[in-house]
């Protein structure tokens, strides 16, 4: 039944996008399954966009969806912004690839300090947040001459910096990492007590670096505990380790990043996306005595890239930085906290906490109080640190909810045979509702949104649960 549901949902789509089939199948001439990056590719065959203007992006098939993707994070401000594209016009006015400094790289680096205080005192571009974390834990293995690196499972820092062995929902299931030869140690995301466990098995003096997102991004949008990250912050100062904060993705939940607005200073920090203003980026910057060992006067290690400066990303990422100010990342952030309480109201308008179909009075989800420190809060009561990637719901575990921070989200189904049929459901589903998000239920907000695209959202997602509640709840006949 669920496959037959799929089947359908497949059919359909495939009548409504016959230009993006026509450009896959001549792609795949070329590009092994038509594709350059895994995490685009979709059953039955991927949307291939024509542009995409604002809040909005047109396929090839010329139909136009809202975005709420959001490139992953780094669209953040829409598509074709006229202040970033006027920078790039700029740069380009004055020639690219010129093989020196710029005054770009100066301006940017500037602006990224002084947002990302107190911890980004000194900071190096690459071209990717991969890049970005590969530099940092070279960094932190020069630093202290040691070769371990705890991370988590379910975490993610790039192509080759891989741990999500338990996600589910990408198209053509988990494919192998292919990450770099460092010494992992593989630790429980949010889970103290089985993080000691596994550093309890690292000899004394072997730890060179932590690497963790304050919240897991393509781990599926769940928040670090604050007892948690506290510990982690703890473990590698009395260690002799370093902590690396990626916040690739979690950089716009707050000004001066997530790690600052929960009061946790990392001694080196990993950005990207958004902060190239769209363009390629990375970056990684953090402490002064840390970072100087780059300073080619007297520092003892090389960091090259042709294109680190390159004008269009460092334009780009200076006109990006100055759009998103205080005021719009807190009313972006806003927004996203709005929706989440929007969707998962909706959510238990339809299915009560005991996974039945709700009746005409509504279930109140406890622990949803949403705001952004209350979120931690209640995190660390109703679990005390441990794995915590559902809503704390009273009764049976919920059938679907939405978890996330601010402007970043994320539509989980519970884990059963087809929680991936469900997924992927509910993404063509959105598809026909005119709404374009990733088919792991991953949503990223950009700051053409308003309330307007996001009751659309909502709505849509209701016209889901009522076309598959049967699915949903696991009571198909
Ligand atoms: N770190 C995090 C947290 C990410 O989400 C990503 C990309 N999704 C990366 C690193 C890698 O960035 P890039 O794709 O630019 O290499």
């Amino acid at each position: 039944m669920s496959h037959d549901a799929l089947a359908e949902a497949h059919a359909v789509y495939t009548t409504h996008n016959s230009t993006s089939l026509q450009a896959y199948l001549s792609s795949c001439k070329y590009l092994p399954g038509g594709n350059t990056r895994t995490v685009l590719h979709a059953l039955p065959f991927p949307l291939t966009f024509a542009s995409g203007k604002g809040s909005t992006l047109t396929s090839i098939d010329g139909n136009t969806y809202i975005d709420f993707l959001g490139e992953y994070t780094a669209s953040i401000y829409g598509h074709n912004n006229s202040t970033i594209r006027a920078a790039i016009n700029e740069a380009l006015d004055r020639g690219w690839s010129l093989g020196g400094n710029n005054t770009y790289e100066k301006e940017l680096a500037r602006l990224v300090c002084e947002r990302f205080q107190p911890t980004v005192e000194l900071v190096r571009f690459t071209n990717s947040g991969t890049e970005a974390n590969m530099m940092a834990v070279a960094t932190a293995v020069a630093w202290t001459s040691r070769k371990k690196v705890l991370v988590f499972d379910k975490g993610y820092h790039g192509a080759t910096l891989s741990f999500r062995s338990t996600i589910s929902g990408d198209a053509g299931g988990m494919k192998r990492d292919v990450n770099l030869p460092h010494e992992w140690v593989i630790g429980t995301y949010n889970d103290i007590e089985k993080t000691v466990e596994v550093l309890s098995n690292v000899p004394p003096g072997s730890l060179a670096a932590i690497l963790v997102e304050p919240m897991l991004g393509s781990g599926g949008a769940v928040p670090g505990s604050l007892p948690f990250l506290q510990f982690l912050r703890s473990y590698a100062s009395s260690h002799g380790a370093l902590l690396i904060f990626d916040e690739v993705m979690t950089s716009r939940l707050s000004y001066h990043g997530l790690g600052e607005r929960l009061g946790i200073q990392p001694d080196l920090m990993t950005l990207g996306k958004w902060v190239g203003g769209g363009m390629s980026f990375g970056a990684f910057g953090g402490r002064r005595d840390v970072m100087g060992m780059f300073d080619p006067r007297n520092g003892s290690l090389s960091h090259a890239g042709t294109f680190n400066n390159n004008v269009i990303s460092m334009a780009a990422g200076c006109a990006g930085c100055r759009l998103l100010d205080k005021d719009t990342t807190r009313r972006l952030n806003d927004l996203g906290e709005r929706m989440k309480d929007m969707v998962q109201n909706t959510i238990d308008k339809h299915i009560d906490s005991e996974g039945s179909l709700a009746n005409d009075s509504h279930v109140e989800v406890k622990d949803r109080s949403n705001g952004f420190v209350n979120a931690y809060v209640s995190t660390h009561l109703s679990n005390g640190g441990k794995s915590h990637t559902q809503p704390q719901q009273s009764g049976a575990a919920p059938k679907m909810w939405i978890s996330g921070i601010g402007s970043i989200l994320a539509i989980h189904f519970a884990p059963s045979a087809i929680r991936s049929v469900l997924q992927s459901l509910y993404y063509h589903h959105m598809l026909t509702e005119g709404i374009y998000l990733a088919e792991r239920g991953f949503i990223a907000l950009n700051i053409e949104l308003t309330l307007k695209e996001v009751k659309a959202f909502v709505a849509g997602t209701g016209r889901f649960i009522e076309k598959y509640r049967a699915l949903i709840l696991g009571v198909e006949p």
